[in-house]
C-alpha cells in the first residue's frame, strides 16, 4: 500500500511537468502570428544553482530602424526562436531532472542504505555528514551532467554562441558542484545537531544558519569561487575605464571596485554583473562587452548594474533567498517527519536528524524554489526596472540603452517578448521589448521633473 502511495505521487509529479513541458512546446508562440508572445532569453552560459543567481546580468549592439531618438523593437530571428524554444524544453527537463534524483535517491532506499554505509564508517555524526554529502553531491553531478552537457554546452555551441572547450566548461560544473558541497556540508552539519538538541525549534535555528552560511557564499564567490574559473583585472581599455569611473564616482560607487573579466575565452555573449556583498561587492564587466558595444552603450550598461550596486540588490538576493530556504526548513519540520514516518520501511531511516534525510530537504527545498520562482521572479523583475530607471537617471542616454538591448538581442540569440507562462516561471528580466520600450520612453528630465533617484548622484559639474 505504501510503495503504490510514493508511485502515485511520483507519477502525479511526472504528469504535472510533462503536461507543463507539452503545453509550453505546443504553445508555439509563432511571430508574424502575435508578436508579443515570445521571450527575452538571458540563458546564462553556464547554468548555475539557486544560490548563483544572484545578480546575472544581460546587455548587449546592432542595427535598429531609427526614428528620431527611440529605437524599434526587432523581430527576432528565426533561429533566436528555435532557440528560445529549445531553451524552454531543457529548462523544463533540467527541472524534472532536479526533482528527479532526490526523490530516486530517497525512495528507492539508497539513501537510507549510504546512511547506514557512511554511519558504519564514518563513526564521528561530522565524518559521517561529510562523507554522505560528499557522495551524494557525486551521485548528484554524474547524473545531471549529461543533461547539462545537453542543455548548456552542445546547446550554446550548436547556436554559436560558446567558444568554450569541454574541458573549461567541466571545470566550471566540477567548481559550481564543488563549492555547493562544501556548503551543503556545513549546513548540514549544523542542522543535524540542532535537530536532535532542539527537536520543535531546530527549523528556527537552522533558517538564521543557513542565511549565514548564503552571506557567507555571497561574500565569498568574487574572490575564491570566481577567480578559480576567470581571470579579474582592472579594465584594459584605460580611456573606457577612466569614464566608468567617473561614472561611478557620481553614482557614489568608490574606486576600485569595477572589474574586468575574460569571458571571451568562454562565450561571445553580452552581459555585465555585480557580485559579491559588504566588503567584496564589485561590478563586473565582461571583456566581450566591447566586441558589440559602442562607448555611450557600455557605459549605460555600466550604469544598470551601479543601479544593482547603489540600491543594494545584493541585500534583497540574499534576503529573499535565505526566506525561501527558512520556509523549506519549516515545511520539512512540519512534513519531514511524517513522511518518514509513513514510508519509513522504504526509506530505511527513521529520523529526520539522520544523515540518510539529507536528500529529503534537497527534494523540499527544489520543490518549494520551484513554487516560488513567480514571487522571486516578479521580485527580480522589480530590481531590474528600478536598475533600467537608475541607470537613465544617471545617463540621460536613452538611446544608447535601447540599442544596447537591440545588441543584447541579436548577440544572444534573445527573443523580445516573453510568453505569460514562461515570464511567470523563469524571467528574472523584463522582456527586452519592455526594456526597450521604457528606455525609449522614460525621460521626466525633459519635462523638468525629479528622477526617483536624482538624490543619490553628485551633480554633474563636481564629478
Ligand atoms: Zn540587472
Amino acid at each position: 500500500m505504501r510503495p503504490k502511495h510514493t508511485t502515485r505521487l511520483s507519477i502525479t509529479c511526472a504528469s504535472v511537468l510533462t503536461v507543463v513541458v507539452l503545453l509550453l512546446i505546443w504553445l508555439k508562440p509563432a511571430y508574424g502570428q502575435d508578436e508579443k508572445k515570445i521571450v527575452n532569453v538571458d540563458e546564462s552560459v553556464n547554468p548555475g544553482t539557486a544560490l548563483a543567481v544572484a545578480e546575472e546580468e544581460s546587455i548587449a549592439s546592432d542595427q535598429a530602424s531609427q526614428t528620431d531618438d527611440s529605437v524599434a523593437v526587432p523581430t527576432p530571428s528565426e533561429k533566436a526562436v528555435r532557440f528560445y524554444r529549445s531553451g524552454l524544453w531543457w529548462w523544463s527537463v533540467q527541472e524534472i531532472w532536479s526533482w528527479f534524483i532526490p526523490a530516486l535517491i530517497l525512495f528507492t532506499g539508497l539513501s537510507g542504505r549510504l546512511g547506514r554505509f557512511t554511519e558504519r564508517i564514518g563513526k564521528k555524526q561530522v565524518i559521517v555528514t561529510i562523507l554522505f554529502v560528499a557522495i551524494y553531491f557525486l551521485i548528484d553531478f554524474l547524473l545531471t551532467l549529461p543533461v547539462n552537457y545537453f542543455a548548456g554546452y552542445a546547446r550554446a555551441h550548436a547556436y554559436g554562441l560558446s567558444n568554450q572547450t569541454l574541458g573549461r566548461w567541466l571545470k566550471g560544473a566540477a567548481v559550481n558542484s564543488g563549492t555547493m558541497m562544501v556548503l551543503y556540508i556545513i549546513g548540514f552539519a549544523v542542522l543535524r545537531i540542532l535537530i536532535q538538541r532542539s527537536p520543535r525549534r531546530w527549523w528556527a535555528y537552522s533558517s538564521a544558519v543557513v542565511a549565514a552560511i548564503i552571506f557567507f557564499y555571497l561574500m565569498i564567490h568574487p574572490v575564491w569561487v570566481a577567480p578559480l574559473l576567470n581571470r579579474y583585472g582592472p579594465l584594459q581599455d584605460k580611456t573606457l575605464e577612466a569614464d566608468i569611473l567617473a561614472l561611478a564616482d557620481r553614482a557614489g560607487i568608490e574606486g576600485g571596485r569595477v572589474f574586468e573579466v575574460d569571458m571571451s575565452r568562454d562565450t561571445k555573449a553580452l552581459n555585465a554583473s555585480v557580485r559579491g556583498i559588504g566588503k567584496t561587492k564589485r561590478i563586473v564587466f565582461w571583456d566581450t562587452l566591447t566586441s558589440r558595444l559602442d562607448h555611450d552603450e557600455v557605459l549605460v550598461v555600466m550604469a544598470h548594474e551601479m543601479g544593482h550596486y547603489v540600491l543594494h540588490h545584493m541585500y534583497r538576493t540574499w534576503i529573499s533567498i535565505s526566506l525561501v530556504y527558512g520556509l523549506g526548513l519549516f515545511l520539512t519540520d512540519r512534513m519531514g517527519r511524517r513522511i518518514i514516518q509513513k514510508y519509513q520501511s522504504r526509506l530505511g531511516f527513521q529520523n529526520l536528524h539522520d544523515v540518510g534525510a539529507v536528500p529529503l530537504f534537497m527534494l523540499i527545498s527544489g520543490i518549494l524554489f520551484f513554487a516560488m520562482a513567480p514571487l522571486l521572479n516578479a521580485d527580480s523583475r522589480y530590481r531590474e526596472r528600478q536598475a533600467d530607471q537608475f541607470a537613465l537617471e544617471l545617463t540621460h542616454n536613452n538611446h544608447a540603452m535601447a540599442q544596447s538591448f537591440v545588441a543584447l538581442q541579436s548577440t544572444n540569440l534573445a527573443v523580445p517578448y516573453a510568453h505569460w507562462f514562461d515570464k511567470l516561471l523563469r524571467r528574472t528580466h523584463p522582456s527586452l521589448g519592455e526594456r526597450i520600450d521604457f528606455a525609449n520612453t522614460y525621460r521626466p528630465w525633459e519635462e523638468g521633473k525629479p528622477g526617483r533617484y536624482d538624490k543619490l548622484f553628485a551633480p554633474v559639474n563636481n564629478r
